[in-house]
C-alpha cells in the first residue's frame, strides 16, 4: 500500500559523545535515563520506533519505581538548592553554555529528530535552531525576577509597617514533554524553570525521546548542578505516582486536552501550565489580499504534517470571496512533497503512527457520509503517511457534530465553510471546546477588532496563521486548551511562589504621624 519510497534503511548511530548514556543490546542503541546523578538502567527497555518506516531504531530503559523515588528524593533534597543556590549570573551563564554546545552538535539533534520525529530536514534544523535562539533570550525573563514594596502607611493597622512581596523558586518542576516539539520544548520548560532557580525533572515523550536524551547530556556539561536534574522516560499510562508525588510543587506539560485532565486529577494541588489541545480557526474576510492568505493558510495545515497544536483545522471564509479562496487554497495544498523526511526537498513527512493515519481516515469517511465533500487529499500513502486534506462542510449544524470540528485531529486536515458575516463566524468558531488561536487574514479594522473582543482564545495572530515559535509573543489556552502561558518573561510568574514579609516597626520613631 506504500506509494513512499524510502532512501534507505532507517539507523541511528550515535556519536562517541554521548557513548556514557548508550548501552548497546543486540548492537542497538539503549538510553540510560539520568537519575540526578548517574546515568542509570533499568530492568524494562522500551522499543523507540522511527516514524519513517517504523522500524525499531533504538530503545530506553525504563526506571522502576525506586529508581524514580530516589531520584525525586535526591532532587528535593538536594538538587532544589543546589539550583537555588547558584547564583542567577551563573545560570544565565549555563543557559549560555547550552546554546553554545547545542550549536556544536547541532546536526546529530536535528538528524535525531528527523529519524524519531520524522521531520522534515527544514523543521528539524529549525527546531534546533530555535532551542538556541530561546536560551540566548534567557535574559530578557530575567526582569520578571524581582518583587515589590509595599507601604504600610494607608490604615491605622498597618502605620509603622512595611512589606515585601518577593518571588522564589517553587523547588521542583516536572516537564511532561510532547512528541511534536521534544526538543525545544524541553529546552523551553527548562529555561524558565532554571533561570527561576528550581530543579527539574523531565519526562520525555516515549515515542520520540531521543533528542531529549541528548539535551539532557549537554545540559550537564554546561553545568547544571547533576542533582537538580532528572530525565525519567516513565510511559504516560504508568506515570500517576509521578505526577501526584508531593515533592514536585509544579507541573508543566504540554500535550493533549485528555492528558491534561488525567494529570489535573491525579495531581492534587500544585501549580499548573498546561499547555493543551488546539488546532485553530482562520477567518477569510472579504478584503482580504486572497493569494498571500491561502499561501499562508496552507502553511497553517501542512507544517509537520498538521502535528502542530497551532496548526489550522478550520477555514471560515465570508461568503464573497468564498469560492476564489477555495480555489487558491486548494492550489497551494498541491504543493505538498510527501515522503521521506530525510530527503530534503519533502515538506511533509509521515504522522507519528499509523493510528494518527486511521484517525484521519475515518474523519474523512464520517464527514463524507454526513455529506461534505473532500477538496484535496484524504489518500493515505502510506502506514502513516497522508496527503494534506481539506473537506468542504457548508452545512454549519453538520459540521459542529463532525469529529474534525469536536476534537483535535492531530495531522493536516481541515474543514473549510462559507460564512455570511463576522457574527456567524465567531459563532462557529467559539463552538469548539479547543481555545487556542485564531488567525483572521483581511483589512477591515473594524471588523477584526469585533473579532478580537468576541473569539474567546489565548492568541490571535493577524494577516498570518497561528505559529508559537519560540515564546517571543507568549502564548497559551482558554477553554480546553489549558491553563497559564509560555512565553518569555511569562512563564516565569508560574514557576515561582510569591511570599510576603511584613515588617513590624511601630514605636521605632522612624515614622511620624498626625
Ligand atoms: P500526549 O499523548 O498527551 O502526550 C504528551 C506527554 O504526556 C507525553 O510525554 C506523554 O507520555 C505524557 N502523558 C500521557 N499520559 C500521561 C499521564 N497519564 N500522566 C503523565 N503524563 C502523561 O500528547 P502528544 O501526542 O505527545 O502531543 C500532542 C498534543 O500536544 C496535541 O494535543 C497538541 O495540541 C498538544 N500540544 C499543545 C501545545 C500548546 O502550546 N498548547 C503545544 C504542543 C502540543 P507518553 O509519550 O509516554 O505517552
Amino acid at each position: 500500500m506504500s506509494g513512499i519510497k524510502l532512501k534507505k534503511p532507517v539507523r541511528l548511530s550515535p556519536s562517541e559523545y554521548y557513548r556514557d548514556i548508550i548501552d548497546y543490546v543486540d548492537e542497538r542503541p539503549v538510553f540510560r535515563f539520568y537519575a540526578a546523578g548517574e546515568w542509570a538502567k533499568g530492568a524494562r527497555v522500551r522499543d523507540i520506533r522511527s516514524p519513517i518506516d517504523l522500524s525499531t531504531i533504538a530503545g530506553f530503559y525504563v526506571p522502576g519505581r525506586d529508581a524514580i523515588d530516589n531520584t525525586l528524593e535526591r532532587v528535593y533534597r538536594s538538587g532544589r538548592w543546589s539550583a537555588r543556590n547558584t547564583p542567577g549570573e551563573r545560570r544565565l551563564g549555563i543557559l549560555e553554555r547550552m546554546a553554545d554546545l547545542i550549536e556544536e552538535h547541532r546536526d546529530e539533534i536535528a538528524e535525531a529528530l528527523i529519524l524519531n520525529a520524522g521531520k522534515p530536514v527544514k523543521s528539524a534544523y529549525g527546531e534546533v535552531d530555535a532551542s538556541i535562539d530561546r536560551l540566548r533570550r534567557a535574559p530578557l525573563d530575567v526582569r520578571k525576577l524581582v518583587g515589590d514594596y509595599i507601604p504600610g502607611d494607608w490604615d491605622e493597622h498597618t502605620l509603622e509597617s512595611e512589606g515585601l512581596v518577593r518571588r522564589e523558586p517553587y523547588g521542583v518542576v516536572l516537564a511532561i514533554i510532547p512528541f511534536n516539539y521534544p526538543f525545544f520544548d524541553t529546552v523551553n520548560k527548562f529555561t524558565y524553570s532554571f533561570l527561576a532557580g528550581n530543579a527539574i525533572v523531565i519526562k520525555p515523550p516515549s515515542a520520540d525521546p531521543i533528542p531529549v536524551f541528548y539535551l539532557v547530556k549537554l545540559a550537564l556539561e554546561a553545568g547544571v548542578p547533576p542533582e537538580a536534574i532528572a530525565l525519567l522516560p516513565v510511559p504516560g499510562n504508568e506515570a500517576d505516582s509521578l505526577v501526584s508525588d508531593r515533592r514536585i510543587r509544579v507541573i508543566s506539560l504540554t500535550g493533549s486536552t485528555e492528558t491534561g485532565l488525567r494529570v489535573l486529577k491525579k495531581a492534587g494541588i500544585k501549580q499548573f501550565i498546561m499547555e493543551l489541545g488546539g488546532g485553530d480557526p482562520a477567518i477569510v474576510l472579504d478584503d482580504a489580499d486572497l493569494a498571500m492568505a491561502a499561501s499562508k493558510i496552507a502553511t497553517g495545515i501542512m507544517s509537520y504534517s498538521g502535528q502542530r497544536c497551532d496548526s489550522i483545522k478550520l477555514v471560515l471564509v465570508e461568503e464573497p470571496v468564498y469560492e476564489e479562496l477555495k480555489r487558491l487554497l486548494i492550489e497551494e495544498l498541491k504543493n505538498a512533497r510527501i515522503g521521506d523526511p530525510r530527503d530534503p526537498s519533502i515538506n511533509m513527512g509521515p504522522l507519528i503512527d499509523p493510528q494518527t493515519a486511521d484517525e484521519v481516515m475515518e474523519a474523512v469517511s464520517e464527514a463524507l457520509r454526513a455529506g461534505a465533500t473532500l477538496l484535496h487529499g484524504g489518500r493515505r500513502l502510506g502506514p502513516n503517511y497522508v496527503e494534506p486534506t481539506l473537506v468542504e462542510v457548508k452545512n454549519k449544524e453538520v459540521l459542529k457534530k463532525l469529529k474534525l470540528f469536536r476534537e483535535e485531529i492531530f495531522a493536516s486536515i481541515a474543514a473549510i465553510s462559507p460564512v455570511k458575516d463576522i457574527d456567524e463566524a465567531i459563532e462557529i468558531a467559539n463552538a469548539r471546546r479547543y481555545g487556542l488561536d485564531a488567525a483572521i487574514f483581511g483589512r477591515d479594522i473594524n471588523k477584526i477588532r469585533k473579532l478580537i473582543r468576541h473569539l474567546e482564545v489565548g492568541a490571535i495572530y493577524i494577516n498570518e496563521y497561528p505559529r508559537h515559535g519560540i515564546g517571543y509573543y507568549p502564548f497559551g489556552g482558554r477553554k480546553d486548551s489549558g491553563i497559564g502561558r509560555e512565553g518569555i518573561g511569562y512563564s516565569i510568574d508560574q514557576v515561582t511562589a510569591l511570599k510576603t514579609i511584613v515588617y513590624n516597626y511601630k514605636g521605632r520613631g522612624i515614622w511620624e504621624y498626625m
